[in-house]
């Protein structure tokens, strides 16, 4: 039981005291064991809607409980519903994985519990993440003249970006192509401005043609260019809609979301040519740089725009301080200290460390696409970094079958999508842990016959 306070008045307070150090130990163990043995758990939750919240008390207790009890019943109640992201056969969506250094600073992050609404609430987390960006720019070769700051998500970092172009030049369209993120469209409509939707080409890469006709309107405020598409990984062609921007003053947005992380390694830059050109640009740690939610890198080039779009100061707030608050550069004043993890990944891999697991994650999503290429009952679709896009010989159906029966099973968890007018299934490479033979067992499970 909790230890109660016995107070003056007689009666025990119900406001208990915890021993940080026997739950702290507890907690850590359980993070350990699970992180240890993350391999026997099905990957996909193997629950029905419902299950979970089914399963707990309608009402909060009266009386506190101890720390023990939310461990047990962590274990017990909540982990048949967890889908494991840090298992290393989690292959859906992006690549995503957490790392050990991160998941402690996000415990020392929540300790020292830093709301940066301006520099001297938190003068560490302001000038931590000013540094963080520095070196994240720097790890990922984008050159000189960036301001960075941290929002939660790449929906809130397009959000602030799309908010200064509309701010800035007053008008109300943006581009994107079909295969952006949905994240953009939404984006677009929280801001109640226009979408303008542009069609890719047949490696599902944005036509410039359709952005310069876009453009030909003169309400444009933004056009957002994707590095890394979520369906494909492939990269708009940002130098040629850089110049186009330029030529019409519109801002330009690079959603390198996923893919800039692989700019960790010169040998994937490519992708990045036209991005110096920008006005904005997200990169999600993360996703793919062993950082855990919520991490997301805006870049700016026009760190004014975005000031001049978000700054208030209320009376309560205002200082005499010569520093920056890096609240005034996006939606949130209260901001936690999201740097922590950032810069404890950071330093506890190293440069050599983050890119040998990036090229880990491209080298495995390659042999994979390799033996896809050589089974005539397969079709190797796409495949660009980490992501490997194919499907069966036969019908979107008998496709989307082999999703739904593989992650029932179970053994792998995997997404579909749609290119061009079929569905292909998608293999997403990038957690820290994955290794040849998960990536061999992946295949073996998706030729399983359904028995
Ligand atoms: N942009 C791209 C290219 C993405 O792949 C994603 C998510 O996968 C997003 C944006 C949205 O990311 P977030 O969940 O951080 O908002």
């Amino acid at each position: 039981m909790p230890h109660q306070q016995p107070t003056e008045d007689g009666p025990t307070s119900a406001i208990p005291t915890f021993d940080l150090r026997r739950d702290g130990y507890a907690a850590i163990d359980w993070a350990a064991n699970y992180l240890e043995n993350v391999r026997k758990y099905p990957v996909m939750a193997q629950v029905s809607p419902g299950d979970i919240a089914a399963s707990l008390p309608e009402r909060m207790p009266e009386r506190a409980e101890p720390f023990s009890s939310v461990l047990t019943d962590l274990e017990q109640v909540i982990m048949p519903g967890i889908t494991h992201w840090q298992h290393p056969r989690f292959f859906s969506y992006f690549a995503t994985t957490s790392s050990e250094p991160a998941i402690l600073a996000e415990l020392l992050a929540a300790t020292l519990n830093q709301v940066a609404l301006i520099w001297r609430a938190s003068p560490a987390s302001t000038e931590l993440e000013q540094v963080t960006m520095a070196w994240l720019a720097d790890l990922l070769g984008l050159g000189d003249g960036w301001h960075g700051h941290i929002e939660d998500t790449a929906s809130t970092s397009t959000l602030a970006a799309l908010v200064a172009a509309r701010h800035r030049g007053g008008r109300n369209a943006v581009v994107f192509s079909e295969h952006a993120h949905s994240s953009v469209e939404k984006d677009v409509r929280i801001l109640g401005m226009q979408a303008r939707k542009v069609a890719t080409d047949s490696e599902f890469r944005m036509l410039v043609s359709g952005v310069a006709e876009q453009l030909e309107h003169g309400d444009v405020a933004a056009v957002v260019s994707t590095a890394g598409t979520t369906s494909a990984a492939s990269f708009d062609p940002t130098p040629e809609i850089a110049e186009l921007c330029a030529r019409h003053q519109v801002w330009l947005h690079v959603d390198a979301a996923y893919a800039g992380s692989a700019w960790a390694c010169p040998e994937f830059r490519a992708s990045q040519a036209g991005v110096a050109q920008a006005d904005s640009l997200v990169v999600n740690p993360h996703k793919w740089l062993l950082v855990p939610s919520d991490c997301s890198a805006l870049f700016t080039r026009r760190p004014e725009a975005l000031r001049e779009a978000f700054t208030i100061v209320p009376e309560y707030l205002r200082t005499d301080d010569e520093a920056p608050s890096l609240s005034d550069y996006g939606p949130a004043l209260g901001r936690r200290f999201r740097s922590l993890k950032l810069w404890a990944a950071m330093r506890c891999f190293g440069r050599a460390g983050i890119q040998e697991f990036i090229r880990n994650s491209v080298r495995l999503a390659h042999q994979f696409a390799g033996w896809v290429e050589e089974d005539p009952d397969w079709e190797l679709v796409h495949v660009s970094l980490s992501l490997v896009c194919f499907r069966r010989n036969g019908s979107d159906e008998e496709n989307l079958a082999i999703v739904e029966r593989v992650n029932r099973g179970g053994e792998i968890f995997m997404t579909h999508t749609r290119l061009g007018d079929r569905i292909v299934l998608r293999l997403a490479v990038g957690y820290l842990h994955t290794t040849e033979q998960d990536v061999a067992y992946a295949w073996a499970v998706l030729n399983q016959q359904p028995g």
